[in-house]
């Protein structure tokens, strides 16, 4: 069904005025989906505090009641156990659609891409909200291209062990598409490479936080393969700032946000080690299949049309995240929902 609005259940409807946000901008009411999680909680917290009211929908699968748990009781934020494979009915301005197992470890246990982005979508033009898709750069899978520009198609196994995530993200992005050229519905796709910071999931496999976490735990950081794989890193804020940019922009998309500063895993865990603790060592595990050799964004098209890059570099970014990992790892939170 690619009309705007039709009749019944899930028919077009309009939703009582709200607060004002401040002076010279109404307030929005503004769903995250996957707010509970790492990067959906510093986005909540971006929005609550410019004077927005924020909905989040999330199933605890990785995120975490702690992350947010800041802002209960303020009478802007709302909190919804809710898979986002299950329709839902809410009346908004703005959809931040994150929900998604992120990890190699979570991703191939459920349809969250399809199904989730789906329903946000039919959400997005009952309502008229504008929908923004959080996608990955995995969508450019081992890339034949480097670095990588949103005009590159990709290079993606389709039935290997990553490709729920990156085929699930690269449907997303064709419901996306779908749905803004036939039923006309605002959407805007960001591509997010490599991102860390407080608040990451301490027990998902991915590089940042198992290196921090080891080093911290006085254990051996595991270098998959010869090391000599590359990625780039992002800092949260960076990205949060990026995504409220593409948000409120005129741009569709899809854009590449990310860090452009490329390093190996064996100079990250040199980084990590004069970050943290200069003892600390690493041992060499076997790889994951089809894994990325390298992977650097380029970022020229988010620099001329949303004015934005990232401002922190690895080196300043990995000791904002220490504390709060050293928090968790000491008070034995090892990052289950609740
Ligand atoms: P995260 O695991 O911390 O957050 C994902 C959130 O989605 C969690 O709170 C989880 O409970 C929730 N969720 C998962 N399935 C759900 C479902 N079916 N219904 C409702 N909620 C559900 O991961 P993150 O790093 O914050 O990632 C956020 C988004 O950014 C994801 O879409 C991810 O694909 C994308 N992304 C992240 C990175 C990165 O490096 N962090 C890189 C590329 C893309
Ligand atoms: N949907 C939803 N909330 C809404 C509107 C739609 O969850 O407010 C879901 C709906 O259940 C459907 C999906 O979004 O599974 C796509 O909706 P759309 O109206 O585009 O498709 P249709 O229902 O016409 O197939
Ligand atoms: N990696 C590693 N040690 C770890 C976890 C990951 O060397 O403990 C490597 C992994 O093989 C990959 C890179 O780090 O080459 C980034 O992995 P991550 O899962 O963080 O992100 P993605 O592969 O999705 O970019």
């Amino acid at each position: 069904d690619s009309s705007s609005g039709s009749s019944g259940f899930f028919s077009k409807r309009t939703f009582p005025g709200r607060v004002p946000a401040g002076i010279g901008r109404k307030s929005l009411r503004i769903v995250v989906t996957g707010g509970a999680g790492f990067v959906g909680s510093h986005l909540v917290d971006k929005l609550i505090s410019r004077g927005d009211e924020v909905i989040v929908i999330d199933n605890f699968f990785t995120g975490r009641k702690e992350n947010l748990v800041h802002l209960f009781g303020n009478p802007r934020f709302e909190l919804i156990r809710h898979d986002v494979v299950e329709p839902i009915l809410l009346e908004v301005d703005q959809i931040y659609h994150l929900a998604c197992p992120a990890s190699p470890v979570h991703y191939k246990y459920n349809p969250t891409n399809v199904m989730g982005t789906l329903n946000m979508l039919g959400l997005a033009k009952r309502v008229g909200a504008r929908f923004l898709l959080t996608s990955t750069s995995e969508v450019y899978g081992d890339p034949l291209e480097h670095p990588q520009k949103e005009t590159y198609w990709g290079n993606v196994n389709p039935i290997g062990e990553r490709s729920c995530y990156d085929e699930g993200k690269r449907t997303a992005e064709t419901l996306t598409m779908d749905y803004h050229r036939g039923a006309d519905v605002e959407v805007r796709i960001a591509r997010i490479f490599n991102t860390y910071g407080p608040r990451m999931c301490l027990d998902d496999g991915r590089v940042v936080s198992n290196f921090v976490a080891q080093v911290i735990r006085k254990q051996p950081m595991t270098v998959y393969g010869d090391g000599k794989q590359t990625r780039s890193f992002q800092y949260v804020s960076d990205l949060v700032d990026g995504l409220v940019a593409l948000m409120e922009g005129e741009h569709v998309g899809p854009f590449n946000l990310g860090n452009p500063g490329e390093f190996t895993m064996l100079e990250l865990a040199e980084v990590v080690k004069e970050t943290i603790d200069s003892s600390a060592t690493i041992e060499f595990k076997p790889n994951t299949a089809d894994d990325p050799h390298k992977r650097k964004p380029d970022i020229s098209k988010a620099k001329e049309l949303l004015n934005r890059e990232p401002r922190i570099s690895l080196r300043e970014g990995l000791p904002l995240m220490v504390n709060d990992f050293r928090n968790r790892i000491l008070n034995g939170d090892e990052g289950k929902g609740l």
